[in-house]
């Protein structure tokens, strides 16, 4: 049984990873030796996504930083607390610095008999004919463009800043995303001396000084003694329409794509391996090849909850966009009263850890 992931990213390691800790043989083909990881570069992992992490990929408790609470704010409601998640005092999601992340992914693979890693600028389907299946995360081969270009896409006119803040020490357990007027900026602690800045700007190139002024501006909780260098990305939503061509399966996000708002993008990606990995479990319990019905399967079981959950998120994007230009303070208002109510608070809680209907 032989498997091969296109792309050396964090999708792929992870994948890889679930993969041969199955004895299932994969082959990574990667288009540059390396590639350098922004350090700038944080993720936020939901307690579920966690757990299935240290059990069935790889432990990671050792990277995490745990929140107890998320706050949220808005230019609407001056100094007033939008929305609170927290739940009794237990951790409620965990932040990660993507380069120790992946470092620790690749360093283990690199010692797994059942794992192979290979440099290949381009690949042509008569290569890929050896594999049982092929599970693409590379945007960037041509065959890609040809059988994974029908998607639905929605661009945000936004670009993303990341940096990290260095402050006086103070208890840091609580993350803290504010609607400003400009974009949604999300204050996420990954020590008690250090909190990771994602900031979501409008159509706007700012320059690194308008940056760390606004960060400036927003903070009211650290004492900041250094902003480091500040990285940024273009932001956009993108659904693949089809999943899989034959036997080569488009995965990570080649597959989906979110706004990075509510943290949310690549635990999307570590739900669809449960998914994957369970459909390829019991194939191999019932001795069966991995092959083309695997792709279907997957699609079948995991498309329309992941096509749903990315409106969700592009609904809540949509919405802050419109509130933000709105001068009054009914609709933060509104949002605030739902909040409070104990239900709606807890069922967002259970989505943002748990996708929907898991
Ligand atoms: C600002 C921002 C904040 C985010 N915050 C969160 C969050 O808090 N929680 C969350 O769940 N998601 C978050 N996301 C989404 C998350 O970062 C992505 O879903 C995830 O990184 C995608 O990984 P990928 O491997 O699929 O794609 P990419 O990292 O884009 O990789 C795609 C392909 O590029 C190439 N490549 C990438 N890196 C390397 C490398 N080191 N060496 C060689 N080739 C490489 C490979 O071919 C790879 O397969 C955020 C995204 C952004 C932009």
């Amino acid at each position: 049984m032989r498997v091969c992931i296109l792309g050396y990213g964090l999708s792929s390691l992870t994948l890889a990873k679930a993969l041969v800790n199955q004895n299932i043989y994969v082959e990574i083909i990667s288009q540059k030796k390396s590639k350098k990881i922004g350090l700038s570069r944080t993720l936020g992992i939901s307690k579920s996504n966690v757990k299935f992490f240290n059990k069935n990929i790889i432990n990671i408790e050792k990277l995490l930083w745990k929140l107890k609470k998320i706050e949220i704010y808005t230019d609407n409601l001056k100094n007033e607390k939008l929305l609170n998640f927290e739940k009794n005092d237990d951790q409620i999601f965990s932040i990660i610095k993507n380069h120790e992340f992946y470092k620790v992914l690749e360093k283990d693979l690199i010692k797994n008999k059942y794992f192979r890693k290979r440099y290949l600028k381009n690949v042509n389907l008569s290569f890929l004919k050896d594999y049982n299946i092929i599970i693409n995360c590379n945007y960037f081969y041509n065959f890609t463009n040809k059988y994974f270009s029908k998607k639905i896409i929605k661009e945000y006119d936004s670009i993303a800043y990341t940096t990290i803040i260095s402050h006086e020490k103070i208890l840091n357990n609580t993350a803290i995303q504010i609607f400003t007027k400009r974009g949604p900026l999300a204050f996420l602690p990954i020590s008690n001396k250090e909190t990771s800045i994602v900031y979501s700007v409008y159509n706007s190139v700012k320059k690194e000084n308008d940056i760390n002024e606004l960060i400036k501006k927003y903070n009211f909780k650290y004492k900041i003694n250094k902003i480091d260098k500040i990285e940024n990305f273009e932001l956009k939503s993108l659904n693949l329409r089809s999943y899989y061509h034959k036997n080569i399966l488009a995965f990570g996000d080649l597959l989906h794509k979110i706004h990075p708002l509510a943290g949310q993008g690549f635990n999307m990606t570590v739900r669809d391996i449960k998914v994957l990995l369970n459909i390829i479990k019991n194939k191999l319990d019932l001795g069966l090849e991995l092959d083309s019905s695997l792709n279907k399967e997957f699609e079948k079981t995991i498309k329309y909850k992941n096509f749903i959950f990315s409106n969700g998120v592009d609904f809540i994007h949509k919405f802050f966009n419109y509130e933000r230009k709105t001068k009054n303070s009914v609709l933060s208002k509104s949002i605030q009263i739902l909040g409070k109510n104990s239900s709606a608070n807890k069922a967002f809680i259970k989505i943002a850890d748990e996708g929907i209907f898991f």
